[in-house]
Order: C-alpha cells, then sequence, then structure tokens
C-alpha cells in the first residue's frame, strides 16, 4: 500500500474522477491541487473540494504551476497525453498516476478487474451481487460510475473492489494488479477511438500485464482470437464458452450453465435475454466461483437480476406487452444485439442523434424479429427507411415519450416492445439516461391509464 502523506499532488481534470482521486488523496494527508481548464465558478463540488482545504484552479492550464515541486500528477482517463500540463509533467519527470491506479494502490481489498468490448457493466454488476449474496462483501467501481477513488478506503481489507476498467483507463495503469480479470470480448466497433485494432486489443490485455501465476484470467474461448491472447498473461487463463469450446471451465452445456462440468442452473432460467447475456453471466459465474461462491447464491443472482439499468432492462409488463429499456443502444451494434436477445415478435422504438451512419445493418434483422416501428429524433426518417425496406408498418413522432403510446398501439399479446434506438440520446437529450428515464416514465404512465 502506497502512501501519499505530506506528498505534492496535482489533479488534473475536475470530473467525477478527479473528484474523488482529489478527495481521496486528501483524506491521505496529501497537499491537493486540482487544476481543470474549464472555468468551475458555481460548481459545487469544486466549493465542497475548497471547504476542505484543498487548492482548486480553474478557467485555464497554468503550466507555470508545475514549477512548484509536485510530486505526483493524477490524471483523468480522458486527458490526452497531449495535453500541455502533462506534456511538462512528463518532461519534468513526474510520476503520472491515473484515477484508478490511485484507488488500487492504496486499497487494502481484494480486486477483481473486467474491461472488453461490450458487457462490461453487466458482468461487473453480476460479480458484485454473487459476491455480496454470498456474505463477502464486494463493492462496484470504476467505469460503472462510481469512481475507484469513492470505494477504496470503504472496502475493507476482506472485501473485495471489482472494478469496470474502460481502454482509457487501461492506457494510464502501470501497477493495477487484479488477482482476477475478466476479458469479456473484443469487437471491432470501438476501434474510431484507439486508431488501429493493435493498440486497441494491447490496451485490453494492460488487465492482466501484472498478474502472476497466482492470477486468474477468465476469457471468452469463442474467440479465436483469445486462445493467442491468453499466451501473453502469466495468470492461469480461465476459458468461459457459450459454445462449449475444448478447455472452457464457465460453458453452457445442454442449455445448463456449468462450471468445470458441474451444472449449477439452467440458462433460461436467468431474466436477462439473450446469447450475450448467457455470456456475461458464465463469464461472472467463473470470478464467482474462483471466489469462492456457493451455487446457491449465484443462482438466487441469476434468477433475480433484470438487467442493468438502460440496458435491455426489462421494465413492466402491460396487457401481455413486455417493456423493455435499451437507451444504452446508441449505435446499430447494440441495437442489432438487442433485437436479437428476444424470440417474441418485437414493436421497436429507435432514433436519435445523426452521425450519419448506415442503418442498413438493421434491416435484416428488423425483417426477422420486428413487426412495427416507431420513430423519432433527427435519424428518424433514416429509420423509416429501414421499416420501408424490411416491409414493415411504422410510424415517425416527436419523440421517446410520444413513441410509448403509439408502439403500445401497435402491438399484440405476446409482444415485446423495445427502446433500442440505434442512436446517441444528444440529439434530444444531455445523456442517454435520461432518454431511459422518461421511456420508463412513459411506460409507467401508460401502465396506469391501462390499469
Ligand atoms: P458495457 O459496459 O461494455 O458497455 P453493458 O453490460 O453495459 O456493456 O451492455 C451494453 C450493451 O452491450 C447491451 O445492452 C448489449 O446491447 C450489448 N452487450 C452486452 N453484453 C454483451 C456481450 N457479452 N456481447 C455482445 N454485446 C453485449
Amino acid at each position: 500500500i502506497k502512501t501519499y502523506q505530506n506528498k505534492k499532488v496535482l489533479v488534473l481534470g475536475l470530473g467525477m474522477s478527479g473528484v474523488n482521486a482529489a478527495r481521496l488523496l486528501n483524506k491521505l494527508g496529501a497537499l491537493v491541487t486540482v487544476n481543470d481548464k474549464q472555468k468551475f465558478d458555481d460548481n459545487k463540488q469544486a466549493q465542497a473540494l475548497l471547504a476542505d482545504g484543498i487548492k482548486v484552479i480553474t478557467g485555464y492550464h497554468p503550466v507555470e504551476l508545475l514549477d512548484e515541486n509536485f510530486e505526483y500528477m493524477v490524471k483523468n482517463p480522458g486527458i490526452p497525453y497531449s495535453n500541455p500540463m502533462v506534456q511538462k509533467a512528463q518532461s519534468l519527470g513526474i510520476p503520472i498516476i491515473t484515477e484508478p491506479e490511485l484507488a488500487y494502490q492504496v486499497s487494502q481489498s481484494h480486486w477483481i478487474a473486467t474491461t472488453g468490448s461490450n458487457g462490461k457493466t453487466t458482468t461487473t454488476t453480476l460479480i458484485g451481487l454473487m459476491l455480496n449474496e454470498a456474505g463477502h462483501k464486494a463493492y462496484d467501481a470504476g467505469n460503472i460510475g462510481i469512481p475507484a477513488s469513492a470505494v477504496a478506503q470503504k472496502a475493507g481489507k476482506d472485501d473485495t473492489v471489482v472494478a469496470e476498467l474502460s481502454s482509457f483507463q487501461l492506457c494510464g495503469i502501470k501497477t493495477l494488479h487484479p488477482h482476477i480479470a475478466v476479458l469479456t470480448n473484443i469487437y471491432e466497433a470501438h476501434l474510431d477511438w484507439h486508431g488501429d485494432r493493435e493498440h486497441y486489443v494491447a490496451a485490453k490485455m494492460r488487465i492482466t500485464m501484472n498478474q502472476t501465476p497466482d492470477d486468474y484470467f477468465i476469457m471468452n474461448w469463442d474467440l479465436p482470437e483469445m486462445h493467442e491472447l491468453a499466451k501473453q498473461s502469466k495468470a492461469q487463463i480461465v476459458p468461459f464458452s457459450r459454445k462449449n469450446i475444448a478447455g472452457a471451465r464457465s460453458a453452457l452445456i445442454d442449455g445448463w450453465l456449468c462450471f468445470d462440468g458441474e451444472r449449477i442452473m439452467k440458462a433460461d432460467a436467468m431474466q436477462i435475454p439473450g446469447t450475450h447475456n448467457i455470456e456475461n453471466a458464465l463469464a461472472a459465474i467463473a470470478a464467482a466461483k474462483l471466489s469462492g461462491v456457493d451455487n446457491a447464491s449465484i443462482v438466487a443472482v441469476l434468477t433475480r437480476f433484470t438487467g442493468v439499468k438502460h440496458r435491455i432492462q426489462y421494465v413492466t409488463t402491460i396487457n401481455d406487452r413486455k417493456f423493455y429499456n435499451d437507451s444504452k443502444a446508441t449505435n446499430v451494434e447494440a441495437a442489432s444485439v438487442a433485437i436479437n436477445a428476444f424470440t417474441q415478435p418485437i414493436v421497436l422504438l429507435a432514433g436519435g442523434l445523426d452521425r450519419h451512419l448506415s442503418m442498413d445493418d438493421l434491416i435484416p434483422l428488423v425483417k426477422a424479429h420486428v413487426h412495427a416501428m416507431v420513430t423519432f429524433g433527427e435519424t428518424a426518417e433514416l429509420m423509416n427507411a429501414v421499416a420501408e425496406k424490411a416491409g414493415i408498418p411504422y410510424q415517425q413522432t416527436e419523440n421517446v415519450k410520444t413513441a410509448v403510446p403509439l408502439a403500445y398501439a401497435a402491438s399484440k399479446p405476446g409482444d415485446i416492445v423495445l427502446l433500442s434506438p440505434a442512436a446517441a440520446s444528444w440529439d434530444q437529450f444531455p445523456n442517454f439516461e435520461i432518454r431511459g428515464d422518461v421511456f420508463i416514465d412513459a411506460v409507467n404512465a401508460l401502465a396506469e391509464s391501462e390499469e
């Protein structure tokens, strides 16, 4: 465990992770300065930091600040290394730490870390729930919305931090060493942020770079690439496989979720739908079993869990129509996963920010699974074209709220009514969470009026 007592630390970036890093360092007795180039005059969190005796400088990057003998810089993962403050810190040889690593360095707990292109939040949540169900205390953290710095001190030495780490967060780590690491999958969709594939894969593989043969690395054996990547890890490889590929320890066999050949439960007893969630469950089961969780606790969680909010989240049933909120599906790929997740006919609500991308990949899926669409937002017309090419009826409306009664009117008993917009929310909302909440409210209002 590293000590920051009396160390002079500059925290760069006043986002949620910066605020929590500053607070943590302050509690640890460090002398903390926070800097953000945005002005934060009436920011409550900045004021709270000031009240705690932390120096807060916002509105610009005072490069000369770095002449004040800082011993460490904690950088928000989103700030690029080309930032002038970061460049100067590097030229002065000041160690640059990212926020999850700071949390790791001062934490006494066991660490489980997850990464991957998709399924991170679901898998992280399932692992946390399973551990807690079995009476181990576990704290979810990281990319999931709770900075690791916020739980680093709460979690004791017998507790577990389950940290979801994005590629950005992994890029900055040097010492982070999880006892159990999980790589859910690697898909192409996220490449635009990372340049080339090699770079993207390398960032993900950093999750295992400090592991030793005493540790475990849970990998998706259905993806052939993983078999090669496994060779880079010093940890014990724990493969999971929905296709029961040879060597898998966590596997779907004859409809059963199994670990080391032992049947734990039937996959269709899970609440969360879709083959992708079977993969997430298999990854979570592996992490839970390796942590000593009993089967009954695993079964209890998987039969109860209705999904992470806004990710194919079950909302309610109205007159035999099941409503699902998948507001997180901000691209065609994610919407495709959702459409594929159901065996019942779907009424699809879709539309949002127009990034001038092709929606053509949706056409065969819509044709196969969707029998009516309600469209809205900037991409309404693009989605109308998808419906036309798929040969199904559609209606265009203003927004997700007005779409709910129209979708209900177009639905039949037994249907799934699914918000999976295939577009970002920013044409009409500050974020996908608010879009999802508006949908949930509209569904609940409809449920009341239909009672
Ligand atoms: P992440 O945290 O990696 O974004 P989530 O668990 O929040 O992943 O799921 C987000 C969306 O990604 C889901 O609604 C679903 O569309 C898709 N998804 C989730 N898990 C998987 C998986 N294992 N494989 C492929 N797609 C997935």
